[in-house]
């Protein structure tokens, strides 16, 4: 097995061929999830004028400490109007533009109010809860920068700058395509020999979470008029994966009818364990993702090779999955010839994450992967990691 293909390689052919896929304009209201392609400026300074941070006065510090008169009241949303003269001061709201002359603002709590005059007892400073102009970001300045993907603060930074829309990758179709002779729906009955589709609802969701618009296909039985028809169908996305048929049985057909239909493969096999005989190949600018039709296979799979692809069309300049790090809890043997990936429980420490494995680590084990938070990178290799053994680990989402 010395010639299968690492991991690490694995994914750097796949993210050689993940290009970011042509920008479009998405309304901000749209955008929430998405990943910038084109930096995006403040249309203005922000605040976009002087405003006070608190309810109270506007004056000018030199007047404090002293007794000023009441000129007029500044609602939120309103220029102030006229300046503020010597020995005067304006009510003003939260928000409300300080008025030429003010320097500074008096809260509410800190005056006594009485015949239209207020006296301040303590001095202010030059400055005090007034929001100067361009305070946060000036207009022309990025606001976010590429590849940043459009988190809430993010989106209403862009708001407040005053940003309309932006220019975003556009998301990924993706085609999901079971294959299986003995696959049926939940809810329909089973004959004998027939099990119930797992691996399209576990990648749709996936490839939903990861930013793509997915198409679930229907399942494709073992037999190559229905693969060509689906996988033709398939292949008009900007990503198809398959799940299933890529063993060496006779009924593992998806590489072969692929080929026919013009995917240049890429890899088949990699040295990980459970998914081991994915394939990966290309039409044009298709990626196509084959993952075994273990569950739990499929699932491991897509984190890490179809993740990573989706997240790079979309832009994201480091679109590797990021690992954490933590302890396992128990010894545990090593794979000679493949790194293997542990379903495990999460568990905060005041030593930091323990990660205990879950039993029944079998590939077609879905349920007991239900169960996981983490998958655990245990490295191939001789001997075993020992309890408390510092690991790496993905979260599950
Ligand atoms: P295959 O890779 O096609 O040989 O499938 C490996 C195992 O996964 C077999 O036991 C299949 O029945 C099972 N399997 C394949 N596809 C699915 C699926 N979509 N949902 C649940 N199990 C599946
Ligand atoms: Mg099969």
């Amino acid at each position: 097995m010395a010639d299968l293909l690492s991991l690490a390689e694995a994914q750097r052919l796949i993210l050689a061929r993940a290009r970011p896929l042509p920008a479009e304009t998405v309304a901000l209201e749209h955008a929430a999830g998405r990943v910038l392609a084109e930096s995006a400026r403040a249309e203005i300074d922000l605040p976009p004028f002087s405003s006070s941070a608190m309810d109270g006065y506007a004056v000018r510090a030199a007047d404090t400490p002293g007794r000023l008169r009441i000129d007029t009241r500044i609602a939120a949303g309103k220029p102030a109007g006229a300046a503020l003269e010597p020995g005067q001061a304006m009510g003003i709201a939260t928000g409300g533009v300080v008025p030429d002359g003010a320097d500074a603002v008096v809260p509410i709590e800190y005056v006594v109010e009485h015949d239209n005059e207020i006296e301040i007892d303590v001095a202010v400073e030059s400055g005090d809860n007034v929001r100067p102009r361009g305070g946060d970001i000036q207009a022309g300045e990025s606001v976010v920068e590429p590849g940043s993907v459009l988190t809430p603060a993010r989106l209403g930074a862009l708001g407040a700058a005053g940003v309309p829309q932006v220019r975003c990758a556009r998301r990924p179709r993706a085609a999901v395509l079971p294959t299986g002779t003995e696959l049926r729906r939940p809810g329909e009955a089973l004959a004998a020999g027939e099990i119930y589709e797992a691996n399209g609802l576990i990648l749709s969701a996936q490839l939903e979470a990861a930013g793509a618009v997915v198409e679930l296909m229907q399942a494709v039985g073992d037999d190559e008029v229905a693969h060509r028809g689906a996988l033709e169908h398939a292949l008009s996305a900007d990503v198809v994966v398959t799940s299933g048929g890529v063993s060496v049985g006779p009924h593992d057909l998806v590489r072969r009818v692929e080929a026919e239909l013009g995917v240049e493969e890429i890899f088949w096999r990699v040295s990980v364990k459970p998914g081991k005989p994915i394939a990966f190949g290309i039409r044009e600018r298709t990626l196509v993702f084959g993952l075994p039709g273990n569950p739990v296979s499929a699932l491991v799979g897509f984190v890490l090779f179809v993740e990573p692809a989706i997240r790079a069309l979309q832009g994201v300049p480091e679109p590797l999955p990021q690992f954490d790090r933590g302890r396992v809890a128990g010894g545990r043997r090593r794979n000679l010839e493949r790194d293997e990936f542990v379903r495990a429980r999460l568990r905060r420490s005041p030593d930091g994450p323990v990660l205990e494995p879950l039993s029944g680590q079998e590939s077609h084990m879905i349920a007991r992967s239900a169960g996981a938070d983490a998958l655990v990178l245990v490295p191939r290799g001789e001997g075993e990691l020992a309890d408390g053994a510092p690991v790496e680990y993905l979260r599950l989402g």
